[in-house]
């Protein structure tokens, strides 16, 4: 890591030992690799811890500042050890992430949309986010270039203030959020024109979200740490997508299965028949047995769609319904009546008698 030990803290050459444990708090606060998930957060966690345990020892600082990394003997390139300085810093506060536990950004909620077809095969969408992240003028310190933050001097940088009550148990010590610099730590005296200070902007971002087969309705994604990162540093929130699947002509969705209607005549479910249907891959034959009846199932194994964590697709189901004629003419009426006369049955339209009346004569059902 070539970079200037002074420039990795954000501090000047001439600044006191609590600004440069101010700013180690701070930055390895927000890049610890637990909590950051950023590209690189890992390397500039290391850079940090190393340009600190030079610069927080006195002499090494000083050997730093006559001959530069090399004489500082720093501790360059020994991973083990950045954690240490990182309890021992951050020891006796609560634990590091502590205070920083309601400093998370906010999540980001998004919709995306898709039909059958993109549950069967996966789906990509391109999100343009509008998500808040760290001003890219000042690095998210909200000092105007050329200044840095002053340390808080009601908290003397921590961030907290301490409030001792006298109760019957004794003196009782609470902390809170320090009013002055709203946990921050530090003020900002001249704020960068790029955010007001805030050391945070709101961008639109690009993100491709990717949707796996067989997602259902109202199921989310979510993609941690493409939320909100918060002002002030802390853990960006998530990045929450709802995904919606459109609504098919045709199907019903009953998890791996599709369910439709089939509409057939009663020829059709009295003969049988070879019909085509609508599928996802296309329209296929479906044979209707003689004598079909409404209700009966006709299935087609693979049609349906895929379960979300892999496996077979599911099944479409095809639900016949028969359907009876509701405008036949005086000849088809005639056929039916003859149809009926000859499986012997006794039918008696309410409408049409004479016709029928006359159809009975015919064929001898009454002399
Ligand atoms: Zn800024
Ligand atoms: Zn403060």
């Amino acid at each position: 890591m070539p970079d200037d030990y002074y420039q990795v803290l954000g501090v000047s050459r001439d600044c006191s030992q609590t600004e440069i444990k101010q700013a180690y708090r701070r930055l390895a606060r927000r890049y610890h690799p637990d909590v950051c998930r950023e590209d690189g957060a890992e390397d500039r966690f290391k850079a940090i811890s190393n340009a600190y345990a030079t610069l927080s020892d006195a002499q090494k600082r000083q050997r730093y500042d006559m001959y530069g990394e090399n004489g500082s003997n720093g501790a360059a390139g020994r991973p083990a050890d950045i954690f240490d300085i990182f309890n021992q810093v951050f020891g006796g506060m609560g634990g590091p992430f502590g205070a920083q536990a309601q400093n998370r950004g906010a999540d980001l909620q998004y919709e995306v949309t898709l039909d059958l077809q993109g549950v069967v095969d996966g789906f990509e969408a391109e999100l343009s986010v509008q998500r808040q992240t760290e001003c890219e003028q000042c690095g998210g310190s909200g000092a105007a270039p050329g200044s840095s933050p002053i340390t808080c001097v009601m908290c003397a940088g921590r961030g907290v203030v301490a409030q001792e009550r006298a109760t019957l148990l004794g003196v009782m010590t609470t902390t809170s959020t320090c009013p002055r610099c709203h946990g921050r730590g530090v003020v900002i005296a001249d704020p960068c024109p790029g955010c007001s200070g805030r050391g945070v902007t709101r961008t639109s971002e690009e993100v491709l979200v990717t949707i796996p087969p067989g997602i259902e309705d109202g199921q989310r994604i979510r993609m941690a740490g493409h939320g909100d990162v918060p002002a002030g540093g802390g853990i960006p929130g998530d990045l929450l997508i709802r995904v919606r699947v459109q609504r098919h002509p045709d199907f019903v969705r009953r998890e791996r299965d599709l369910l439709m209607n089939l509409d057939i005549s009663f020829v059709q479910a009295a003969l049988g028949d070879t019909v085509t249907v609508p599928t996802l891959g296309g329209e296929k034959e479906i044979t209707i047995q003689p004598g079909a009846q409404s209700g009966d199932l006709v299935e087609l194994d693979g049609l349906g769609l895929p379960p979300l964590h892999g496996g077979r697709r599911g099944r479409q189901i095809v639900n016949l319904r028969v359907v009876t004629p509701t405008d036949l003419d005086d000849d088809q009426r005639a056929l039916l009546m003859q149809f009926g006369l000859q499986r012997g049955e006794d039918v008696r339209p309410p409408e049409h008698r004479g016709l029928f009346d006359r159809l009975r004569r015919v064929l001898g059902g009454e002399a």
